[in-house]
């Protein structure tokens, strides 16, 4: 990847003022010190002693130097300070005597000797320091100023966006990202948009202007947003969203104009703004902090550019990666913004065995390297931790002076990698991961069976953020806007699934199911205390509106006053609830063991279970006859 070049006259400007100033000031300063024939320096009593002994024709008196000429007819045999007629000079004392001394034996004196080069000296004074300071100035401005365009005082505004265009040789294609393939059949399409953006718009389709990349750190984002670009052969503008928010108010916004201006210009092509989330966040958070107004102008601007950037006609895709959609403002993911957003995760095994065949191919592998075993070891691994564990294997190699890279090393950069890791990503012990595949089939099973929660689509045990251990993905199949009991029921049933199976098979039960009895006692509670869904409490709703619990007690009860008779009913009801979900995730789960087994032994494999493979076994699911409750419809 090549960065554009800033013009070098202005890049330079700065250095080449401060440093030919400084060099001119110290040749004028010292030059004549150094090329011209310097000047004896004599100790003040010997002058005095020179002028009382008659040898000193004339004298110079200046602030710091006194200089001197002695008599022609001086003796050179005798005489200690010097030759015939010479020029000395001496540092001065404070002495009121000496003008009467020097009248006394009749020597011409004067005051100071003309400054050599006064005139000149002067305009340098007055020269120098502004130099110096407009120096200082424009070198701060083209440290900032990074995107072409005229640098003047204002270059602040200039967005920071560094602009690559992509050689042959260095080209970075889909083929270099690889365990992401969801991530890139869906930008396939953007590449054609780039490619081709008439056939869009002839048939008078939109082209998409924003897509969100939506995954964990390291997992290749920024290497795919390269990848559209290489494979369209487009220009590729890479900024940070925390780039644009600096120390002038009103730059963030003055930053994203001019980063449109210049896409504009280079049409088609690409904008890629990582961290979206520093100006992307939500407006309305943090009622208690007050709004950041810069943020929000520049958040403002985005949507506005992006809003009207395309009228001209002209194909800019705005890539943008975050890990916290979450927490973006609303606005950003409307239709005509950031409507596509697709998601980077981890890769599971078989992704992980590409992404190492990748980088394995850039060193040189030893024979008994297994890089199976290696995608094995390394659940939840992004791809540049991968990147990152070939490197060290490779230089561990090298420092211990062999030739290639051994298995051996493998193992001790996993270490290396997992202890740097620890946190941010858990390597599972095989018994817990065991427990994590059985825990995630159970809940896919019971889910499959009672389907209020949606079509179960996924099963995974790749550990994803800090704390899913493994998941299993539900999808409605339509959009839903009201729940069923039954619906709900189901939901409680299938997140006590997990916990389910962990009883039946291990006889024991974990922590890893803390969130799923957390989501589900919540669920049963609501049922209870908001939706009227009890037959013994009636349609009464116990749970207050969020405005009125803030305005009656001043602190945050959620609970209307009920007596304590009805409070211990609540209790009951939601027990009763949760603890039906429980039998008849036993029930199911019971009724259909050897299928949870040989899904659990099946995933321990693979890790990831997903698709019509998924679908085909849990097609095999059989409804158990003793279920409590009826089964959503
Ligand atoms: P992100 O933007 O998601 O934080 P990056 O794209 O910056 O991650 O990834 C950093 C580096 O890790 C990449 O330059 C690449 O070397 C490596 N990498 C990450 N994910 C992948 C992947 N899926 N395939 C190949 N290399 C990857």
């Amino acid at each position: 990847m090549a960065i554009k070049p800033q013009p070098a006259w202005r890049r330079q400007l700065g250095a080449i003022l401060i440093w030919g100033g400084t060099i001119f000031l110290i040749v004028n300063l010292f030059a004549p010190q150094v090329f011209g024939r310097p000047i004896p320096q004599v100790p003040y009593s010997l002058f005095i002693d020179q002028v009382e002994d008659g040898k000193v024709a004339s004298v110079y008196v200046a602030q710091n130097e006194i200089r001197y000429q002695l008599k022609a007819e001086q003796d050179s045999e005798t005489n200690q300070g010097g030759a015939l007629g010479q020029v000395l000079r001496t540092t001065p004392i404070f002495d009121l005597e000496l003008p009467k001394r020097l009248e006394a034996k009749g020597i011409e004196f004067a005051a100071a000797p003309p400054p050599r080069n006064s005139w000149f000296g002067t305009i340098l004074s007055w020269v120098i320091p502004p130099l110096i300071f407009v120096g200082i100035w424009q070198f701060f401005l083209n440290r900032g100023g990074g995107g072409g365009g005229p640098a003047g005082a204002l270059s602040f505004t200039k967005s920071k966006a560094k602009v690559y265009v992509q050689g042959e040789t260095e080209k970075i294609t889909f083929a270099n990202v690889a365990g992401v393939e969801e991530a890139k059949a869906e930008l396939e399409e953007i590449v054609e948009f780039l490619k081709f953006p008439q056939r869009y718009i002839a048939i008078g389709a939109r082209i998409p202007k924003g897509v969100l990349l939506v995954g964990p750190p390291g997992t290749g984002k920024t290497l795919l947003a390269k990848a559209v670009a290489g494979e369209a052969g487009v220009p590729f503008f890479s900024i940070s969203g925390s780039e644009f928010v600096e120390l002038f108010v009103g730059a963030g916004a003055a930053r994203v104009r001019d980063l449109f201006e210049q896409a504009n210009k280079q049409a088609p092509c690409i904008i890629f703004i990582d961290e979206l989330d520093a100006i992307g966040k939500s407006r309305a958070s943090g009622p208690f902090m007050g709004g950041n107004d810069e943020r929000e102008q520049t958040l403002n601007q985005l949507l506005t550019e992006m809003d009207g950037f395309s009228a001209a006609g002209s194909t800019v895709i705005v890539l943008a990666a975050t890990n916290r959609p979450e927490t973006l403002d609303s606005a950003l993911l409307r239709p005509g913004r950031f409507d596509r957003q697709v998601l980077v995760d981890r890769p599971d095994l078989a992704g992980r065995l590409k992404i190492l065949e990748i980088y394995a191919n850039k060193v040189k592998l030893g024979p008994d390297v297994d890089l199976k075993e290696i995608a094995t070891r390394t659940p939840g691994f992004a791809g540049a931790d991968l990147a990152n564990l070939v490197n060290e294997a490779a230089l561990l190699a090298a420092r211990n002076q062999r030739e290639t890279v051994a298995n051996a090393d493998f193992r001790e950069a996993i270490e290396r990698v997992v202890a740097g890791l620890e946190k941010k990503s858990r390597v599972l012990s095989d018994k817990e991961k065991r427990i994590v595949a059985y825990h995630e089939v159970g809940h896919a099973l019971v889910g499959a069976v009672m389907p209020g929660g949606g079509k179960v689509a996924k099963i995974s045990i790749v550990p994803r953020g800090m704390a899913a251990l493994g998941y299993t993905l539900q999808m409605p199949t339509e959009d839903r806007f009201l729940l069923s009991e039954s619906e709900i029921r189901d939901q409680i049933a299938t997140l006590l699934g997990g916990r389910s199976a962990e009883e039946i098979i291990f006889g024991s039960i974990t922590t890893g199911a803390a969130n799923d009895l957390q989501r589900a006692t919540d669920l049963a509670e609501r049922m209870v205390t908001t939706y009227g869904m009890s037959k013994i409490l009636g349609p009464l709703a116990y749970e207050k509106g969020q405005q009125n619990a803030f305005l009656n007690d001043g602190m945050m009860n959620p609970r209307r006053a009920v007596s304590d008779g009805t409070a211990k009913e609540i209790d009951q009801e939601v027990k009763d609830i949760v603890e039906q979900g429980h039998a008849n995730a036993l029930a199911i789960l019971n009724h259909n063991r050897e299928l949870l087994e040989t899904i659990a032994e099946k995933i321990l494999e693979t890790e990831v279970i997903e698709g019509d493979e998924l679908q085909a076994l849990l097609a095999e699911v059989k409804t158990p006859d003793n279920l409590q409750i009826p089964v959503a419809a």
